[in-house]
């Protein structure tokens, strides 16, 4: 049966395991430092130690059949504790596809490893040219016997430099409607022909990348479901990235920081708080930051009652990320003229100096410059008000 434990005590046990996170990690999250792969892959090994590396999942495939409400609890506690970014492309990307649309043979094979961080996985979607108009992917998969030859190009492929396999949406025919020709297909990195080349973002850090497909020889067992199906897939996993990017427990940990800032940085003789324009900001950020809060609950309540989500997850999407990108803004500002210096060297270590100001500044301005990528990924807002327009508005 779903969600026998009630949602208090749930909440309680994700507390109590949270404060058992490692102190180092914990703050290197708590200071947006650099976080390696290994730093990533100790929270999935903790997760799985306490059995709750994929709890969404059914308990058949090894999950808690958590209900939408112990999810939304589990990230927002774990978010605002200090845990890392629970990396999506395994556990709440293809694991969920694998198991819904997969063969029996890749149910077995791939998702014990999902499950064990065995395995790394990445998301083969955007190209250039098709990132928002995703129909217009170009990478082609030609049937050539029992493999299929994969050419092309990925872009803004997140972690590929540590990828074991990538799943990838393909062209297998240029006939009827440009979706109907897309199918998903399972690509191990290690094949040859595979290569990554490195995007520094703005942040000057290496999180993004371009993968190129030079005639990768795919076995035809690793194409999921039916060829030509892959867009009906891609939307499945499309909707559950945008009720997950609303992330609201990392602002409530980002928000408290801001307070602290407000509390302990002087300006003019006193205490920033003091300052009324920076007063009211930070009460404008709370009351959007309660709204969001009570929107997700909201959301949550009508899938608890079964229905889907429609245009509120496109809206929690954009008020999530802008919220996001709003606060961390506030905080670089906070760190008056510290915020003017930035050097990704200091996010390697401790929470080593910067040249002026506090030792938080790095990581609050690798914050505010990584952010802005928050309102473009997961579907661009622009997008999600388009999305908005035809849902809710008929438009
Ligand atoms: C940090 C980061 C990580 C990412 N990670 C991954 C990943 O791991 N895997 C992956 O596959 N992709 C990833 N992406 C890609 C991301 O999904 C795309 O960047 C996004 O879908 C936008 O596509 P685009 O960059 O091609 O921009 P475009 O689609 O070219 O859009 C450019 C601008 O035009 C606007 N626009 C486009 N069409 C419309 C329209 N019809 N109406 C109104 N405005 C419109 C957009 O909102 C945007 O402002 C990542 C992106 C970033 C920045």
């Amino acid at each position: 049966m779903r969600g026998q434990t009630k949602p208090a005590e749930f909440r309680g046990e994700v507390r109590e395991f949270a404060r058992m996170l490692p102190d180092g990690l914990r703050h290197k999250v708590m200071h947006n430092l650099k976080l390696e792969k290994e730093d990533y892959v100790a929270y999935l090994k903790l997760l799985e130690a306490r059995g709750w590396i994929v709890g969404h999942w059914p308990k058949q495939y090894g999950g808690c059949d958590w209900t939408p409400l112990q999810r939304f609890i589990f990230e927002e506690e774990t978010s605002e504790a200090g845990a890392p970014w629970l990396i999506p492309f395994g556990v709440n990307y293809v694991g969920p596809i694998l198991y819904t649309f997969g063969s029996q043979a890749q149910k077995d094979r791939f998702l014990p490893r999902i499950r064990n961080s065995d395995d790394w996985w990445a998301q083969g979607y955007s190209e250039p040219g098709a990132g928002s108009d995703l129909a217009g992917l170009r990478t082609r998969a030609v049937r050539d016997g029992d493999h299929y030859l994969v050419t092309g190009q990925k872009i803004w492929t997140t972690y590929a430099q540590w990828a074991d396999w990538i799943f990838c949406l393909v062209r297998t025919s240029q006939e009827d409607r440009p979706q109907k020709g897309i199918s998903f297909l399972l690509i191990n990195m290690k094949s040859s022909g595979i290569t990554i080349r490195p995007i520094v973002t703005m942040d000057m850090c290496h999180d993004v990348n371009e993968v190129f497909f030079d005639a990768v020889r795919v076995p035809v067992e690793n194409l999921v479901g039916e060829e030509g199906g892959g867009w009906t897939y891609a939307k499945v996993l499309l909707s559950n990235e945008r009720v997950l990017v609303a992330e609201v427990g990392r602002s409530t940990r980002q928000l408290r920081r801001l307070e602290k800032m407000a509390d302990t940085t002087l300006r003019g003789g006193g205490p920033l708080r003091g300052y009324a324009p920076f007063a009211r900001r930070l009460a404008e950020l709370k009351l959007r930051h309660f709204v969001l809060q009570s929107t997700c609950y909201q959301a949550v309540a009508d899938a608890m009652a079964g229905s889907q989500p429609g245009a509120e997850a496109s809206l929690m999407k954009i008020r999530g990320s802008e919220l996001q990108q709003d606060i961390a803004e506030a905080m670089a500002d906070a760190l008056g003229l510290a915020g003017i210096v930035y050097n990704a060297q200091d996010l390697e270590g401790m929470g080593s100096a910067p040249g002026i100001g506090p030792f938080e500044a790095p990581g609050i301005l690798k914050d505010h410059l990584h952010g802005r990528a928050a309102t473009i990924y997961g579907g661009s807002n622009e997008i999600q008000r388009n999305i908005i327009a035809k849902l809710a508005l008929g438009l």
